[in-house]
């Protein structure tokens, strides 16, 4: 049974089984993919939310699983790592309106679901302990929902899940037109909210929600304080945090102060509550919960992982290093610490 990576910072607070939101992250968030398709299936799932015990069919899934390929090729052409995929082909030709949906829909049957539904539950070296469905292709062409998928709806932050899917789906297929291995710089833009990647002619354009990209790793806690956060809106919605502030922009460390590193997502309270961070410098204990975030977003191949590295440094001493130092650069400028309220 493969461990489920669960953040070294959060054990503390987390019960010793993964929960079914761990089990669903892990789904989406971590490992390697080599196509899009686990990201369709669970956006089909997500969007169809059959209730326990019941039979979906594969026809049944095929629309809605071929049209999240087809919606994602238009914004990125990349969708596996391999040279060619006749089922990729065919969904070119649907957007291309040279097949109509009668016919995309057949060739998912015939060609979409090869491996993903056998793969969909594996993390790491195995399958995660609770399922979401089972695979019944056999005997009632289909796959059975479990009562694990309608809990998980049920559960408090269910509503996220359908964004911390669409964000990372969009940083893997944008990962793999960048090819990764080169750098792959992101910026966060503060106006829009967005991450800023690359586009063809390598111009910065937003590619997904920083806040949806961070969420699923923070487990829904806030970075400082563990209070429940969510992505979609309500009064426990996240603010993306710069943990050294953005005060340090004027500075001569101010170019860094945009990079993913350097980026949380914390509860209204600790960013601009009264009592909140504002343009102090977090508590020397909260740097190590810092460096072991973005160890782990680089130990879980992050499509940002790249990225971390280029800002930071190549290895975990260095970039330990680099944030210690940065860490004497912020507090002789803003002097002041701060630390949560218990
Ligand atoms: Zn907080």
């Amino acid at each position: 049974m493969g461990a489920i990576p669960v953040p070294a910072l959060y054990t503390a607070h987390a019960p010793p089984k993964p929960t079914l939101q761990d089990q669903w992250r892990a789904i989406n968030l971590f490992g390697r993919n080599v196509a899009s398709y686990k990201f369709a299936l669970a956006e089909a799932l997500l969007t169809l939310a059959p209730a326990g015990g019941n039979v979906v069919r594969l026809d049944e899934l095929a629309k809605p699983f071929a049209l999240a390929v087809c919606r994602h090729l238009h914004l990125e052409d990349k969708q596996s790592t391999s040279a060619s995929s006749s089922f990729l082909a065919e969904c070119r030709r649907f957007n291309q309106s040279e097949i109509d949906e009668t016919q995309l829909i057949a060739t998912t049957l015939a060609k979409g679901f090869n491996n993903v539904i056998d793969a969909f539950h594996v993390v790491g070296q195995g399958d995660v302990p609770q399922r979401f469905f089972i695979d019944e292709r056999a005997t009632s062409s289909g796959i059975r929902i479990t009562d694990d998928f309608s809990r998980l709806l049920e559960t408090a932050s269910a509503l996220d899940l359908p964004n911390e899917v669409e964000a990372r789906w969009r940083l893997v297929e944008t990962a793999w037109r960048l090819q990764v291995g080169r750098a792959m710089i992101a910026a966060y833009d503060d106006d829009s909210g967005q991450l800023l990647l690359p586009n063809r002619s390598m111009r910065r354009v937003a590619v997904t929600s920083c806040r949806d990209a961070l969420n699923g790793y923070q487990q829904g806690k806030c970075f400082y304080c563990s209070s429940p956060i969510t992505v979609v809106q309500s009064e426990n919605l996240a603010d993306v945090d710069h943990y050294f502030p953005h005060a340090l922009r004027p500075t001569e460390v101010g170019h860094a102060i945009n990079g993913v590193w350097n980026l949380v997502l914390a509860c209204r309270a600790c960013n601009r509550g009264e009592g909140g961070k504002s343009a102090r410098v977090p508590h020397e204990d909260l740097l190590a919960r810092l460096h072991a975030r973005n160890e782990f977003l680089i130990g879980s191949h992050h499509p940002l992982r790249e990225t971390l590295i280029a800002q930071t440094g190549t290895t975990e001493a260095g970039r330990r290093a680099y944030l210690t130092e940065f860490d004497g650069a912020a507090i002789s400028k803003l002097i002041h610490r701060w630390k949560p309220r218990d």
